[in-house]
């Protein structure tokens, strides 16, 4: 499940290859009947909100994408190419259909989720774009969309240039008072989209690792001050994840290799090794890069947890 960072870096790389262009769309596989609405039409602005995608192309005509487990983007240059597989939707500008096809210019992007984000075509040049099994995909009314916005917490990639759509960044107030007063756990209330948006399974383990906090903790139990912080630490990793897909939550001197201990060499810091790139993520039975404890894993609310029982001691 791609957490906000991707949803965000989307809607960035389809601005920049369909913002204020006129964009052509159908829907292949038949699924999405309402291409009409937007066919044809200029593409005012793409917004992101936690796991969602809007991209605007009037009023009460917006496509609303949200990917879900299995849904993925591809792109590319040039033509478009032949239809495969289950093309729920794909969108194009004039690049892709008036300029002449040149030998060997056509490229077709891997598949995002195979993607590390090093192999990228500049958005700009990106003329043509694929998406497949999302969770939805369908227009939306301004009003549907705007219920959407009320029911989904805040966004912590959302305070960037006042927030994607324009609408000045999320002020995180709501999200705090929701947890300050809740009996839940930390753990749980920060994977809930509607206290905030956009943050998935890594982020919750990492944030919650960095921050030193017991992922039992209840929300009325955590200190204001340890929310901000939290929050505050989250808008640099997200972003960080936007550029880059991977999600590197480690610091550098916190990495074994980076201290010549694992014997791999020390060049791993630009690209550290991916076993060394999230603190307790997927490392259940592996000693704590920080303490040596074995990180543990458990089930809450549905998603596996891991976290450090020493460094993120109860009470
Ligand atoms: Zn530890």
């Amino acid at each position: 499940m791609p957490e906000g960072n991707e949803i965000h870096r989307w809607a960035e790389r389809h601005q920049a290859a369909f913002g204020g262009k006129v964009v052509r769309a159908d829907g292949p596989q038949g699924r999405f009947k309402d291409t009409d609405v937007i066919d044809g039409r200029k593409l005012l602005r793409v917004m992101a909100v936690g796991k969602h995608l809007g991209y605007v192309f009037g009023k009460d005509r917006i496509l609303h994408i949200h990917l879900g487990l299995q849904g993925d983007f591809t792109e590319g240059t040039g033509p478009l190419p032949e239809v495969r597989g289950a093309l729920r939707l794909r969108m194009w500008n004039a690049a892709a259909i008036k300029r002449p096809v040149a030998k060997g210019e056509s490229r077709r992007h891997a598949w995002y989720a195979d993607d590390d984000g090093t192999n990228d075509i500049d958005a700009k040049r990106v003329a043509w774009v694929e998406l497949r099994g999302p969770m939805d995909c369908s227009i939306y009314t301004d009003a549907k969309w705007h219920k959407l916005r009320e029911r989904l917490g805040p966004d912590p990639l959302n305070q960037r240039d006042g927030g994607v759509d324009g609408k000045g960044g999320d002020d995180p107030a709501r999200a705090f008072a929701k947890i300050l007063k809740s009996r839940k756990a930390i753990g749980e209330l920060l994977m809930d989209q509607s206290v905030i948006a956009g943050i998935g399974n890594i982020y919750r383990a990492e944030l919650l690792f960095r921050a030193r906090l017991s992922p039992f903790t209840p929300g009325n139990a955590v200190s204001e001050q340890t929310l901000k912080a939290i929050w505050k630490d989250a808008l640099p990793l997200m972003r960080a994840g936007m550029a880059d897909r991977r999600i590197v939550t480690t610091a550098p001197r916190d990495r074994p290799s980076s201290q010549g201990k694992t014997g791999k060499g020390t060049n791993t810091k630009l690209r550290p090794d991916k076993t060394e790139v999230h603190y307790v993520y997927r490392r259940n039975g592996q000693p704590c890069f920080l303490c040596g404890t074995a990180v543990e894993k458990r089930d809450m609310a549905g998603r596996n947890l891991f976290w450090c029982p020493a460094c993120q001691a109860e009470g």
